[in-house]
């Protein structure tokens, strides 16, 4: 292997070791930030997520609370629940897990959330306040942890060639405005590669940073990777493994052994992006806290 790992998961110790300051910070002050996690139905994936930051906000000295409902649930039931978080002063931050049940439109609830508390950063009012560059918003906990993973490597995006795969209203499209922006973790020129993209391996073998947002497992191999590129997988897909005990292993959008013989700096999957995603959920939440005494 070549390539230096970029270490999500103690990057993301770090910085959890940071927001448990805040907390304590805050607890002098006499708040406790609240993050408040809203699960409808029986998704074994968000499952684990929902256990996972509620593990951590509680670690970091928050109070984390899963409001767990059937799958039957209404969309109406779930938006006068989504009324009384908005209303409660004890609930800083709330996330409601998606992907919902198909008779509820996740756009609607999304638009249900206070801005003030939305610290997924999916309500429009934050998405444009993203794109503006106003920085009193919420941002969307995957790219922001993005950002922070090239910040704290000491990764230049300053007019480096950006290529993203992926164009998500969670991951592609935020990844490419903060990228964007002209401060710390921005300035970089923008591509964004979908499935209609024309030549796809073109654009990602001159990409200096490359980030994977797929969902297509080991999808970009070492060959479609510019020598010395930073490569950012943010992909989580599980594949069928007949050597392991459980039958399957997690694995990215990009083929790890290939692309770190090439690749200058890279994410491994697990422990990349996605301790990352969590640690900037739990920041949010802080920051929410903080917001709403000031
Ligand atoms: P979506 O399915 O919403 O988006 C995938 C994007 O990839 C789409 O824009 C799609 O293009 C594009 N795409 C699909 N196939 C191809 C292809 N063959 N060539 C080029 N582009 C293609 O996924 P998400 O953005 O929600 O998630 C992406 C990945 O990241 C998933 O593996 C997901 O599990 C993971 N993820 C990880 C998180 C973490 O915390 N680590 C958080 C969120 C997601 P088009 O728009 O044209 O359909």
């Amino acid at each position: 292997m070549r390539a230096e790992l970029i270490d999500g998961a103690a990057i993301a110790a770090q910085i959890r070791s940071e927001i448990a300051r805040d907390v304590g910070a805050l607890a002098a002050r006499g708040v406790v930030p609240g993050l408040t996690v809203v699960l409808v139905g029986e998704d074994p994936a968000s499952a684990v997520y929902v256990a996972n930051k509620e593990k951590f906000a509680k670690q970091a000295g928050m109070r984390g609370d899963t409001i767990r409902l059937a799958a039957s649930t209404s969309q109406a039931e779930l938006l006068a629940l989504v009324e009384r978080l908005n209303a409660d002063p004890a609930v800083h931050g709330i996330l409601v897990q998606m992907p919902l049940p198909s008779h509820i439109d996740p756009d609607v609830v999304i638009r249900h959330i206070d801005p003030r508390k939305d610290v997924d950063g999916f309500h429009p009012v934050n998405v444009g306040k993203l794109l503006i560059g106003h920085t009193d918003g919420f941002l969307p906990c995957t790219p922001a942890g993005v950002i922070e993973l090239l910040l704290r490597s000491g990764v230049e995006t300053r007019g480096a060639e950006a290529v993203i795969v992926g164009r998500s209203n969670i991951v592609g499209k935020p990844m490419a405005a903060l990228l964007m922006q002209p401060r710390a973790g921005g300035d970089a020129t923008v591509t964004v590669c979908h499935s209609r993209s024309r030549d796809l391996y073109e654009h990602t073998r001159r990409a200096d940073i490359l980030i994977a947002a797929i969902g297509r497992a080991e999808m970009i191999r070492g060959e479609h990777i510019k020598p010395g590129a930073t490569v950012i997988d943010v992909g989580m897909n599980r594949v069928a493994d007949p050597s392991r005990a459980s039958g399957s292993r997690l694995c990215g959008d990009v083929h790890f052994d290939s692309a770190a013989e090439v690749a200058g700096r890279i994410t491994p999957v697990p422990g990349g992006v996605g301790p990352m995603t969590i640690a900037m959920l739990l920041q949010n939440a802080v920051r929410a806290a903080e917001r709403s005494i000031t």
